[in-house]
């Protein structure tokens, strides 16, 4: 692989060697790259002042040890992290992810894609990510509180409401926001909007617990609507069962849909009658259970070991909203095969490079995550204006800002992809719309 610019080739290369032994940061600043390239032949500005060498190195990386007691008495310790990444456009901003999985390279991977979503929804919010390689599953409420206070007493050291403002995330819902806030609140002594996703009862926005969820669905929506169809009678596969999972499926069968696939890390569920969406909250937000469980109350319904199944499934639309790179090459082929029309990125970077690039050279509309999942973080910082105004707004004033948003966020892609000559690419597009704004900023502040 090689970048027609000789200065973004060194960048890439010196991005991997810095950064040894992180696949999925090289992967996300790869694609910025590659889109940003036509940009950088009419705006050479942006290289000369260094602003394309600062955006790939984080503005900071705070890295500590999370120690706490297990319910034998046992200490465990376990590894946090927040890299702010960029603030050139506001305060950091960024969920907090809780799996197994997480090490440096994928909270920087996270951080960096965040600067350009963040930019995207046209609010004042800079790039952020943090989390740690604690995995909630099986742990007890009191565990995971003692954990999450253990991660807040360091953490608390570095974010504050007009600094740093984390979120949720993979494995960081209601409760571990409340514990997270709970700490923050105890130890600084101050009630303020240091964390968005917070329950309403202390300063949390309605409509934030949907926001993702529906967002991908009203841009998805708009996407087909300017293609001259909708979600409307369209089969739809989802893959996930967590927050984001679970809201596009609401939001898919309200404008119409019938989706007939969710899953989990084990296996995945096909109803051809359409999910049922009350089952699938109590399975897994009420009894924290594996999906596995759904076919127990729907005889019709089949259940498949193994997530990556999902894709075999033959729709019209399909909404990835678990994980990083759980849809690849193969897997696009098998869905252009089956006719898929249109492909929203629910979750962050699920589709692997190739199966982006086969989906866009199939003429497949391509929703890529840094736009189609843009809801959640633009809803929290709805969130944050209502905590500093103290007020709350109704669940259908924030539901329709959402909403235009998310249209916005869809014609600013779609226009910035035609403005350089990639009209239809919505993934060069969202990269350059959200780049540009960022880049304007760091230009104007100077070598900082
Ligand atoms: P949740 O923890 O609520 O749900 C995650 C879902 O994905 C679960 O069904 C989980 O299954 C499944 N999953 C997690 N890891 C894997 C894996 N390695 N392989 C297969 N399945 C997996 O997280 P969210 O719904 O909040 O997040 C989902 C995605 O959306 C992530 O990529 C996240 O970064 C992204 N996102 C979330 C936003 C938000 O507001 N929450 C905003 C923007 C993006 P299991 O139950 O077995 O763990």
């Amino acid at each position: 692989m090689s970048f027609k610019n000789q200065y973004i080739q060194d960048l890439y290369n010196q991005v991997v060697k810095r950064n040894a032994g992180e696949p999925e940061f090289h992967q996300a600043v790869r694609e910025v790259l590659e889109s940003l390239e036509p940009v950088l032949e009419v705006h050479p500005e942006y290289i000369t002042s260094g602003v394309m060498a600062r955006l790939v190195e984080p503005d900071r990386i705070i890295k500590f040890r999370v120690p706490w007691v297990d319910d034998h008495g046992v200490v465990q310790v376990n590894r946090g992290f927040r890299i702010q990444f960029n603030k050139a456009i506001g305060p950091y901003k960024g969920g907090l992810r809780f799996h197994p999985s997480v090490y440096e390279g994928i909270i920087k991977f996270l951080g960096f894609e965040q600067i350009f979503k963040n930019s995207l929804t046209g609010l004042p919010i800079g790039g952020a990510k943090g989390g740690s390689d604690f995995d909630p599953k099986g742990k007890s409420d009191a565990e995971v509180m003692r954990f999450c206070q253990s991660f807040m007493t360091e953490l608390c050291k570095h974010i504050a409401a007009d600094t740093d403002v984390p979120a949720g995330d993979i494995g960081v819902g209601a409760r571990e926001i409340g514990f997270l806030y709970g700490q923050y609140s105890r130890i600084r002594n101050e009630f303020s909007g240091v964390l968005t996703g917070k329950g309403l009862t202390y300063g949390g926005s309605l409509a934030r617990t949907e926001a993702t969820g529906y967002g991908l669905c009203y841009f998805t929506e708009e996407m087909l609507n300017d293609h001259g169809t909708s979600f409307k009678g369209k089969t739809v596969v989802i893959s996930g069962s967590g927050n984001v999972a679970i809201y596009a499926c609401q939001k898919a069968t309200q404008l119409g849909a019938k989706v007939v696939t969710m899953s989990d890390s084990n296996g995945y569920i096909y109803d051809k009658n359409g999910i049922d969406l009350d089952l699938i909250k109590q399975i897994k937000e009420k009894e924290r259970k594996r999906i596995k469980e759904y076919v127990n109350y729907h005889a019709d319904a089949e259940y498949h070991e193994g997530c990556k199944g999902v894709w075999t499934v033959k729709c019209d639309i399909a909404l990835p909203c678990a994980t990083q790179n759980e849809l690849d090459l193969e897997d696009a082929k098998i869905l252009v095969a089956n006719g898929v029309m249109a492909v929203s990125e629910g979750a962050n970077m699920p589709s692997t490079i190739e199966a982006t690039q086969y989906f866009i050279n199939n003429n497949v509309l391509f929703g890529p995550a840094k736009a189609a999942n843009a809801g959640g973080v633009a809803t929290s910082a709805l969130e944050m204006s209502q905590n500093s105004m103290r007020y709350s707004w109704t669940f259908e004033e924030v539901d329709q800002k959402l909403h235009n948003i998310m249209i916005n966020i869809y014609h600013n892609a779609s226009s910035a992809a035609k403005r350089f000559g990639l009209e239809g690419n919505l993934v060069a597009g969202a990269n350059i719309a959200g780049f540009l704004k960022v880049a304007d900023a760091m230009y104007a502040e100077g070598v900082v």
